[in-house]
């Protein structure tokens, strides 16, 4: 087995050493956000009191200093992500407008009457609502592509929807309830054969695992900074540069523009074309930051200790009477969704919550995913490599005093 050093990760980590509600806090809510390591805090910091400036217009050192931090943390993303170029990387708040930029450009662009965007019934809202918003415009049809029991994407169904009239797949890389993780280079190939695009959200898979969208030739990846250490506000889109090209801008304004005239306007190269008005530059400069403390780990490492740790949850979960795990095996990625007979998911989470231990519950803005499975909500824990097998131990044994009727469900 290969050794990864937990404790030593956790020391980076001041929020893994708060205490909530009288006891340590278990932070089993990484699904909806990761917590930072003290670099990213620093990186942050660092922009705050000694470099704010704005980026790439100023004839001063401050304009030169925060523009490579911004440029790093663009730099850093096309490492993560095997991309050949950074110029390839455009910055947005998220993955949700990743996708509604790829959306209102690329699909106000390339889709027409008839025209389908299949979308995995996997997918986060995020990857869904986008496609449905474009399609009633532009007379473009969504089409689901449906999961098997164990949580996977029905391969058949895949195969059997893709068509002369398929523009787009939206495919997540790592789902965020169930945790399936689908073959994307496998579906990519497939879609490329029908000479559909490919939008690929990444947003629960870059923490957990190496990816490189060279290799599986995905045409957009998108991801949000806050679910791989960096803070909230900064995400990325990446894509291929002759698609990128070829998308007419979403938003005007400033750094967007090459020359602006009553008569003629016209725009800045990649990325800066996509991207209209100040960027988040502190939020770029925590990014590199959390980029390249991930770096600095050993991944293969991290991923064997998040793997065992994912199944010693799913064994210990298994063993609470009364609780059902929603989805597949483990082998996937650290997302335990599950109900306990006879109680609501939000009761659940609150009972956790005075113990210490956070877990979101509700419908993970997936219900077409939580509806295959006939539910409306669920409780979720979502360990990250920073997670120990103590704290899933606390949550089992919580999990079982509630199932035993030994906590109150209600204040
Ligand atoms: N996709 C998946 C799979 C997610 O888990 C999330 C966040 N829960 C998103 C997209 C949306 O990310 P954001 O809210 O950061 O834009």
């Amino acid at each position: 087995a290969l050794l990864f050093d937990v404790e030593a990760v956790r020391r980076d980590f001041p929020q893994l050493h708060r205490e909530v509600n009288g006891h340590p806090l278990a932070w089993l809510d990484n699904g909806a956000t990761t917590l930072k390591p003290r670099q990213v805090a620093e990186a942050v910091a660092r922009y705050c009191t000694a470099g704010a400036s704005n980026v790439h217009r100023g004839a001063h050192t401050l304009a030169r200093e925060a523009t490579e931090a911004y440029e790093d943390g663009r730099a850093e993303a096309a490492r993560l992500l095997g991309a050949p170029d950074p110029a390839q990387v455009v910055f947005v708040r998220g993955t949700t407008e990743a996708v509604n930029l790829v959306a209102q450009s690329w699909g106000r662009a390339n889709l027409g009457t008839g025209d389908e965007i299949l979308v995995t019934a996997a997918e986060h809202h995020s990857n869904l609502v986008p496609w449905q918003l474009i399609a009633a415009e532009r007379r473009a049809r969504v089409r689901p592509v449906p999961l098997l029991p164990d949580g996977r994407i029905d391969q058949d169904a895949y195969r059997d929807l893709l068509g002369p009239r398929t523009r787009l797949v939206a495919l997540t890389h790592a789902s965020n309830v169930l945790g399936t993780v689908p073959p994307v280079a496998e579906m990519t190939a497939l879609a490329h054969r029908h000479g559909a695009v490919v939008l690929v959200d990444g947003a629960q898979a870059v923490s957990h695992f190496p990816v490189d969208v060279t290799e599986s030739d995905v045409d957009f990846y998108a991801f949000s900074g806050h679910k791989v250490f960096a803070p909230t506000g900064i995400g990325v889109l990446y894509g291929k540069r002759p698609l990128l090209e070829a998308m007419p801008p979403w938003q005007g304004g400033g750094n967007m523009i090459e020359s602006v005239g009553f008569d003629r306007t016209t725009y800045a190269p990649l990325p800066h074309r996509l991207e209209a008005g100040t960027g988040h530059i502190s939020g770029a400069a925590g990014l590199a930051a959390a980029l390249r403390y991930l770096r600095g780990l050993d991944r293969a490492a991290a991923t064997a200790h998040e793997e065992r740790l994912t199944a010693h949850a799913a064994t210990a979960l298994a063993a609470v009477p009364g609780l059902r795990l929603v989805g597949g095996p483990p082998g996937r990625i650290g997302v335990l969704t599950f109900v306990l007979d006879g109680t609501d998911p939000l009761d659940v989470a609150h009972a956790l919550d005075r113990l210490g231990i956070a877990v979101r519950a509700g419908h993970h803005c997936a219900q077409p995913a939580l509806a295959a499975y006939g539910l409306t909500a669920a409780v979720r824990a979502s360990p990250a490599l920073y997670n120990n097998h103590q704290e899933v131990d606390r949550l089992a044994a919580a999990l079982h005093r509630i199932a035993a009727g030994e906590e109150p469900l209600r204040e």
